[in-house]
């Protein structure tokens, strides 16, 4: 299933970059411990927990005499360590595996029917501009900086213009993040168009190549998993 709004424009387009952005500059997971990513397995850093927010890891059972790849949340693996009794559940590599395979196949089945709302939303994403504002503060930082100067010099206090200096460099900081990542955002969405476009028949076979260039995060619920793809879509798969 891919959540639509109602007008056909995928949901929480742009606070998903937000928080990327976010997510990203920390490398933190839920629990606010710091992991370490293995680059063996594509999935390995993009499963999360929905319970306790925590990565899924892959590990092995043996299972008559047989070992069996499954994923499950590290809070379980590491239960005596974590201090969380989480309850997530754990998954066989060939179920994610075949769950990852469905969801491109409904992404190549609907893409006629998400493709131009998602191109349309960008578009208008991409009309606003930031660079208005950004011109107003640095021509307010410079007067202010003057100003400052002067009460330096003059040995008057200073701390409210450095306050408001403060808060405007961190606002312009945070106005051209923005505009990067809208930017990352677009060229993310053309990928996926131009990958949708080859794919004219369905996808029979789980691909690391594809998971890694088209997939941001998915999330384990106890009744479905949900993905979220690096253009911003969202999509749901019951398992
Ligand atoms: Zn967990």
């Amino acid at each position: 299933m891919i959540l639509l709004t109602e007008a056909g424009i995928p949901r929480d387009l742009f606070l998903q970059v937000q928080e990327e952005m976010v997510r990203r500059a920390r490398l933190e997971t839920g629990t606010g411990k710091r992991r370490v990513y293995s680059g063996k397995y594509a999935l390995s850093h993009l499963v999360y927990c929905a319970h306790c927010g925590d990565i899924y890891r892959r590990t092995q059972w043996w299972i008559r005499g047989e070992k069996i790849p499954v994923w499950r949340c590290i809070s379980r693996i590491e239960k005596r360590k974590a201090n969380v009794d989480c309850p997530s559940r754990t998954i066989y590599e060939k179920d994610m595996h075949a769950a990852v395979v469905t969801t491109f196949n409904q992404l190549i089945a609907q893409k006629d029917e998400f493709l131009p709302g998602m191109k349309l939303a960008m578009e208008r994403a991409m009309q606003t501009s930031n660079s208005p504002r950004v011109t107003e503060i640095d021509e307010r930082l410079e007067a202010l900086q003057k100003e400052l100067l002067k009460k330096a010099n003059a040995k008057q206090g200073f701390e409210e213009l450095a306050d408001e200096i403060d808060s405007l460099r961190e606002e312009k900081q945070d106005l051209l993040v923005e505009e990067a990542n809208r930017a990352g955002m677009k060229q993310r969405m053309d990928e996926l168009e131009a990958l949708l476009a080859e794919k004219t028949t369905e996808v029979t076979e789980y691909d690391e190549g594809l998971v890694r260039q088209l997939i941001e995060k998915i999330t384990v619920y106890d009744d479905h998993l949900a993905f979220e793809f690096k253009s911003g879509l969202e999509t749901e798969v019951q398992m």
